[in-house]
């Protein structure tokens, strides 16, 4: 019985996680073919891998994220809370940088070790053999490094208490900025990715130096860990007619 329960979790979460990366790529997607027509053409192929390896993806993201759900339902396990009331305000805008911060931390020395070559070669060549990334890219991940990604919010539940309304902000900023960073154009104003909060935030022009270049830029959201540890090459452009994957002048760095 309880076996079946998890099992409807892992799966329930599974189909939610995959349908939310179809309507969410699918999207951006589609607002790629209106901004800039053509920018994906001839990458057909390539999407059809993209969607691929993320549908895996979805569900190595589902499954431990079903067992956690299923767990804070039948047996209060985890510190996600559902009465506002339970902390103060404040900290429902503190528990959501908090979360923020630790999952770029995650993020920064994991895609890092990642670019070990032996690592790279084994997983970390896929999301890379999208040359250049697509809005389909987002989830585009080999097994293993699935499985990284997957775990960080499912074992931050555990740790950090956060409500349950803040958790779904988490996951929609993570979905959006996971697909927004990949779709081949700045979707933020340049005010924004130009001026003083660009210095340390974490967008597509910001991302693409790092397909690109490969060394570098190897943050989620926030250039902090790149700026301290002197990874942070800056930002990149977008050149449409320059798709065969050849590496800008500024490459060795
Ligand atoms: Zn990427
Ligand atoms: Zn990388």
């Amino acid at each position: 019985m309880t076996g079946w329960a998890i099992l409807l979790s892992a799966l329930a979460m599974t189909a939610i996680v995959g349908v939310r990366y179809l309507v969410t790529s699918g999207a951006f997607a589609f607002a790629t073919r209106l901004r800039h027509p053509g920018l994906y053409r001839g990458l057909e192929p390539q999407m059809r891998r993209e969607i691929g390896w993320s549908l895996a993806s979805a569900a190595i993201y589902g499954i431990p994220a079903g067992v956690v759900a299923w767990g804070w339902q039948a047996h209060g396990w985890t510190r996600i809370y559902a009465d506002v009331g339970a902390f103060p305000l404040w900290y429902l805008p503190v528990s959501l940088l908090l979360y923020l911060l630790l999952h770029d931390t995650w993020f920064y020395w994991t895609h890092r070790w990642m670019h070990r070559p032996r690592l790279f070669r084994l997983a970390h060549a896929v999301h890379h053999a999208s040359r250049p990334p697509t809005a389909w890219a987002a989830m585009s991940f080999h097994p293993i490094e699935a499985v990284t990604g997957a775990i960080v919010i499912p074992a931050l539940v555990f740790v950090i208490p956060i409500h349950v309304a803040v958790l779904g902000l988490v996951l929609a900023i993570m979905t959006i900025m996971g697909v927004g960073n990949h779709m081949g154009w700045e979707m933020f104003p340049r005010a924004l990715v130009h001026g003083p909060a660009g210095r340390w935030l974490i967008t597509a022009t910001h991302h693409q130096a790092h397909h690109a270049v490969y060394r570098g830029n190897y943050g989620l959201y926030f250039r902090f860990w790149d700026r301290a540890c002197g990874t942070d090459i800056g930002l990149g452009r977008f050149d449409p007619v320059r798709r065969d994957g050849e590496r800008p002048a500024a490459a060795d760095g």
